[in-house]
């Protein structure tokens, strides 16, 4: 059994966290490969890692004086190690390593340390071998991962080292240059580690107990997801959710390992499983249905109408299309009735355009009137359990009617994994907490 972990810099921001990676990873014989992001904030008022490390960048390329930034990230790493009791002299590496920077010294090389110096300590902190990323993750010189040879190399490493902390973010190009992901690629390392791997799964440790059904902002303390898949996933992300994108654990999707969301500082919750399926789920136990909610706000519809329209609504149809398509506004849904077509889109893509845009379909002759309504938010009710269920939607505009909510619109895609309802915005919250409270309980 191999299990592949990632902490994020949350975890890892002091010393009490780095003693609570150290507890988890012990707990467990399987938990064999670290992957550590950089120090990330203590508190509200504190900085990231990471942050700082750009900011020395900054300076540099524009020959300001950077001792003061170097000096912080130099305290954080110095006080991690001497609270943790190591012996690494990690202020005099960390004042070589940024010390002596010359003004073309790259960006990436630069900000790429940050999880560096974090995995040298937790390598000690935790008795594992220290591996540099530069020695196995590496890139094309066209940016992208090679990971047939990334993954070559991680195995060929982890034959011989057994246990091992790589830092996560970047990697190397084939001359050795550093190269980093976009920021928060640490969880991409993770991925491609534990792909590379074949690893049984692919923990991920951050600072919330895995995915939550709703944005916590609009609903008190909402369950957490325990079960998720990556179809899923992309419909809630896609509708504004704040969760890890999909993206960055392809490489573990297609190799079918499971990705385990836990939380650092409460490691006793099972946390979220994301999955391409789950063939073992039995009804009976998943009784909710629903896996999550998620919506955004800010859309637009135009009504156009035209009487008897009959057979020549297919033509009216590609004629609005191909406006919009000119006009590059994304059409999100299109309802349609028996003698009109409404297309509803971000409100954001028509700003500058609302008054030719609306000026042209006035005066299309093939057209009788058309209307335009600002302030409709979108909510997707999300989940794999509700395909091929009869009832779900009965539940929804009973819940939203019980609740004299106004549906404006209403979509399901054919898989029948996602409900979309449209609303006026000032119903949003009020919608999503209705929707809540009639599933998740
Ligand atoms: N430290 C990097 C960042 O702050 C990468 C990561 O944390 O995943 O974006």
């Amino acid at each position: 059994m191999l299990k592949v972990l990632k902490f994020g810099g949350s975890s890892l921001s002091d010393s009490s966290q780095f003693a609570k990676v150290k507890d988890i990873v012990e707990y467990d014989d399987a938990r064999q490969v670290v992957i550590v992001s950089a120090p990330g904030k203590r508190n509200s008022g504190d900085n990231k890692i990471t942050d700082l490390l750009y900011l020395i960048h900054a300076h540099i390329k524009y020959g300001v004086n950077h001792e003061n930034i170097l000096s912080m990230v130099r305290d954080r790493y110095a006080e991690i190690c001497r609270e943790c009791g190591l012996s690494a002299d990690i202020e005099s590496m960390v004042n070589e390593v940024l010390g002596s920077l010359d003004k073309n010294a790259s960006v990436d090389y630069i900000v790429s340390r940050g999880e560096y110096f974090c995995a040298v300590l937790m390598a000690e902190y935790l008795g594992f071998k220290f591996v540099d990323a530069a020695d196995w993750l590496t890139f094309d010189y066209d940016g992208k991962v090679d990971n047939k040879l990334s993954a070559q190399k991680l195995r060929d490493i982890k034959d011989v080292y057994g246990r091992i902390v790589t830092p996560g973010f970047y990697g190397a190009f084939p001359n050795g240059e550093i190269h980093v992901f976009p920021r928060g690629g640490s969880d991409i390392t993770g991925a491609i580690a534990a792909a590379s791997l074949e690893a049984d799964i692919y923990e991920n440790w951050t600072d919330v107990s895995g995915i939550l059904m709703v944005d916590p902002r609009i609903v008190k303390d909402p369950k957490t997801i325990a079960r998720v898949t990556y179809d899923e996933l992309r419909e809630l992300s896609y509708m504004g959710a704040s969760v890890l994108h999909e993206d960055t654990v392809f490489p573990v999707r297609l190799k079918d390992i499971p990705v385990n969301i836990r939380n650092t500082n409460a490691p006793e919750d099972p946390g979220t499983i994301i999955q391409e399926s789950f063939d073992d789920e039995l009804q009976e136990e998943h009784e909710r249905f629903i896996t999550g909610i998620a919506g955004k706000k800010d859309f637009s519809i135009i009504n156009i109408y035209k009487s008897r329209i009959g057979d020549a609504k297919l033509g009216l149809l590609r004629q609005v299309l191909e406006l919009f398509d000119r006009y590059d506004i994304p059409v999100e849904q299109i309802p349609s009735g028996v003698d009109s077509v409404s297309v509803l889109f971000p409100s954001e893509s028509i700003k500058t355009k609302k008054y030719d845009l609306m000026h042209e379909l006035k005066s299309n002759e093939s057209i009788d009137s058309c209307e335009l309504t600002e302030g409709i938010s979108l909510i997707a009710i999300v989940g794999r359990q509700m395909a091929y269920r009869t009832g779900i939607s009965g539940k929804i505009f009973k819940a939203l009617g019980d609740n004299k909510i106004n549906i404006r619109t209403i979509e399901q895609g054919a898989d029948e994994i996602n409900i979309m309802v449209g609303v006026y915005s000032e119903d949003f919250e009020r919608t999503v907490r209705v929707l809540y409270d009639s599933f998740a309980m």
